[in-house]
């Protein structure tokens, strides 16, 4: 599918599917194809090949790179590393696998998988390289500002999800934290969906300095306002 067209994509929205859908269901054709009998070379490769499939997504900008690059699996994994229309990008080799036969038959199913042209239709939604993580991360922070155990009223909702906004964009890209010895500081985190540890770099300590800029336009706007500074009235406390 093209993920620029249809309703959203006139609209400029471009529709991505995650790309860890992507990744499982190539190891899963993968992984089905290796269990058949004279196939079983294709598990050795399983893990190897869905790293690449990641890696040629974050490559390509369209289907034409990502094809360019991914076809190379078929030739890297037979032994061969150069080819009539391109050669693969990675280092010489130390821990050679054994290579795939051309023509095998455990070849031609990866060939089957590699070239399948149901799941390739997908791969353009894959091309950003997003992952509903980064929503997910984005929805987690107004839930700081707007927990689901309490009731707000719309416009104080609205606030609340607007200073969380604020607070993101103002600080999503801000520098990573730095050791005494002036080396980025990493954390583990432990990732349920894979069953496997993470190295993040931990960021520097939010700033907050847009919050005296917001506090003057409130000061401003609260004087502005006809007769409200003069009785200093609150409406209902903190929002
Ligand atoms: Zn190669």
């Amino acid at each position: 599918m093209d993920p620029k067209r249809g309703k959203y994509g006139d609209r400029g929205v471009i529709h991505t599917l995650d790309m860890w859908h992507g990744a499982k269901s190539l190891a899963k054709k993968l992984h089905a194809a290796g269990q058949v009998k004279g196939q079983t070379e294709i598990l050795q490769w399983l893990k190897d090949i869905v790293s690449y499939f990641w890696f040629c997504c974050k490559e390509a900008q369209n289907m034409e790179r990502f094809m360019g690059l991914w076809r190379g699996v078929l030739y890297h994994v037979t032994g061969r590393h150069e080819w009539t229309f391109g050669k693969c990008l990675h280092e010489p080799l130390n821990d050679e696998k054994e290579w795939i036969q051309k023509d095998s038959p455990a070849y031609m199913a990866l060939v089957g998988v590699v070239l399948n042209k149901k799941w390739l239709k997908d791969v353009p939604t894959f091309l950003n390289l997003r992952t509903t993580s980064d929503l997910e991360t984005f929805h987690n922070h107004i839930l700081m500002y707007a927990g689901k155990r309490f009731a707000f009223s719309p416009p104080v909702f609205e606030a609340r999800t607007l200073l969380a906004a604020l607070d993101y964009n103002h600080h999503n890209s801000r520098p990573p934290m730095l050791t005494k010895e002036g080396n980025r500081a990493y954390q583990k985190i432990y990732n349920k969906k894979s069953r496997r540890y993470s190295l993040y770099t931990v960021k520097s300590h939010k700033s907050y300095r847009y919050i005296p800029d917001l506090q003057r336009a409130i000061t401003r706007r609260r004087l502005m306002s006809e007769g409200s500074a003069k009785t200093g009235d609150h409406q209902g406390g903190r929002p």
